[in-house]
């Protein structure tokens, strides 16, 4: 297939260079390597985990995560094994005027990060379950496949996000839409405090009682507001759902968009699907049936009994003759196999918006643009039915945006960083300003992509919510340390 060239060129250079910038701009920004210029060994005496500066050995193995194409060349990296290794490192970037960088699982978008202290959360990966209150503490390094297996046992679940991958505490930051938003809300609505180390390099607790301006924004702010070591949540009783995903091959693309697309006009709330439209890779580790396809993968999750979701389910599965149909009872545990998103490390290009409606002609655009028949470098391009659960705010309310969206778009594209800077923001633009008259205002953190422009990152929180998290964050980190946001804004 002629897309496949995408695929064949050389993963070289990764994308080009940006800069975050220091949101509230009191600092001085770093475009160097200036480590000589800083006492490390001060700090190094002070934190129990490793300070890597550029030259030693393991910085790029700390310094690296799920997203291949972001690259930090921080001014120096510290591995934190507690609270107290956060707040030190804070303290440390106060002092000598650093901005404070951020990476867990680094599931984030591409970004090239040339300045600033890092911060690595990856060996926080504390888990407590507590059986009777049903409450899960977690470490901001802990990925989400860690407390489904911790919970299974008890036949309990998390409110996820669609990949066992991603790291609990930064998905939930950012509200977390997952495969039972509609019938269980979002994963920061199960939040129940955070651990959270300031811009004062302090350890506060957010919860409804403690800090609950903190614990507000926590809840979908995400960014700029502090370090999160450990957070809480409450996990649900409900070992078992009825889920799955039936993927159908090219010439029934169309066919299963439009009837989904119908389909979702009377959709209970209990039912959450999305459809993706995939380029599977000609790879050794896609399954057969599917290997090399151009095809359309419909998802499907109902946390009910079999006979109900098997009901449900009937007309999706049978829109067209399917390739793969592994809808049926589902172990919460294995939730990730809705989506079966990836699971190795590689560079990814995403872009993500809401949708306030979508019709036939909304198919038609995206069919347009990636369908059967069309080259695209767009690998994967997804529609999420939201609404539900998830399009209502918790009772002490939260700052999680995207919740007036009645479905999502988000595209990926092929993993060649060579097309990171023109071809796919190229084409995902054509798509973007074909699927304009449906595009809702607002967006969600988690699903933006790179944020592009000051306009962008606002339009992830409605513009109530903004204003007080400019304020939240101001009185948290009034020095600005913690990056977060476009540059120039
Ligand atoms: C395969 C895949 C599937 C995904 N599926 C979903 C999904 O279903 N639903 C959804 O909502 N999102 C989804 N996402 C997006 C994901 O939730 C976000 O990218 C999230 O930030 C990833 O968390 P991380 O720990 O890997 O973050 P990193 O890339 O390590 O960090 C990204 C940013 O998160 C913030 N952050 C992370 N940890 C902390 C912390 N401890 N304290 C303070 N800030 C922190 C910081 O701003 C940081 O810069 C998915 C992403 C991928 C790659």
């Amino acid at each position: 297939m002629r897309q496949w060239r995408y695929w064949s060129r050389p993963e070289s250079k990764f994308a080009r260079c940006w800069h975050s910038y220091l949101p509230l701009c009191v600092h001085r920004v770093y475009c160097l390597n200036v480590s000589f210029a800083f006492p490390l060994d001060e700090l190094r005496g002070r934190v129990a985990g490793p300070v890597l500066a550029p030259g030693d050995d393991g910085l790029a193995d700390e310094v690296s995560g799920f997203n291949l194409a972001t690259s930090f060349a921080p001014v120096a990296a510290v591995g934190a094994t507690n609270d107290a290794d956060v707040a030190e490192a804070v303290r440390f970037a106060a002092r000598h005027s650093l901005p404070v960088r951020m990476l867990a699982t680094g599931h984030g978008p591409a970004e090239r990060v040339t300045d600033g202290l890092l911060v690595v959360t990856k060996r926080l990966t504390h888990l407590d379950i507590d059986a009777e209150t049903r409450i899960a503490t977690i470490g901001a390094g802990l990925k989400w496949e860690a407390v489904q297996a911790a919970g299974a046992p008890l036949g309990l679940t998390a409110i996820t996000g669609s990949s066992p991958d991603v790291g609990a505490v930064g998905l939930t930051l950012g509200g977390g839409f997952g495969p039972l938003a509609r019938s269980h809300g979002v994963a920061s609505d199960y939040a129940r405090s955070f651990r959270v180390v300031t811009g004062g390099g302090e350890i506060v607790t957010a919860s409804a009682n403690e800090n609950p301006d903190l614990f507000w924004a926590l809840r979908g702010g995400k960014g700029g507001l502090g370090i999160v070591t450990e957070m809480r949540i409450q996990l649900v009783d409900l070992p078992q759902i009825f889920a799955g995903a039936a993927i159908f091959d090219t010439p029934h693309i169309e066919t299963v968009l439009r009837g989904w697309i119908d389909w979702t006009a009377s959709a209970p709330d209990d039912v959450t699907t999305s459809v993706a439209i995939i380029r599977f890779p000609d790879f050794d580790t896609v399954p057969e049936p599917i290997r090399g396809h151009h095809a359309i993968a419909l998802r499907f999750a109902y946390p009910g009994d079999v006979e109900d979701g098997a009901r449900w389910a009937e007309p999706l599965r049978t829109l067209a003759p399917t390739l793969i149909d592994t809808i049926g009872p589902l172990p919460t545990s294995k939730m990730g196999l809705i989506h079966s998103d990836p699971t190795d490390p590689l560079p990814a290009w995403d872009l993500g918006l809401q949708l306030s409606s979508i019709d036939q002609d909304l198919a038609t655009a995206i069919l347009d643009h990636v369908g059967a028949g069309v080259e695209s470098p767009l690998m994967i391009t997804e529609l999420r039915q939201l609404g539900g659960r998830a399009a209502i705010d918790v009772p002490e309310g939260s700052a999680v945006g995207g919740r007036s969206g009645r479905f999502s778009l988000y595209t990926i594209g092929v993993p060649n960083p060579e097309l990171f800077e023109t071809v796919l923001p190229t084409s995902a633009d054509r798509l973007v300003t074909a699927i304009a008259p449906w595009t809702s205002k607002e967006t969600n953190v988690n699903f933006a992509g790179r944020f592009r422009s000051w306009e962008h990152f606002e339009s992830a929180w409605p513009a109530p919510i903004f204003e007080r998290l400019v304020g939240v964050r101001t009185k948290y980190d009034p020095l600005g340390l913690f990056t977060f946001g476009p540059k120039g804004g």
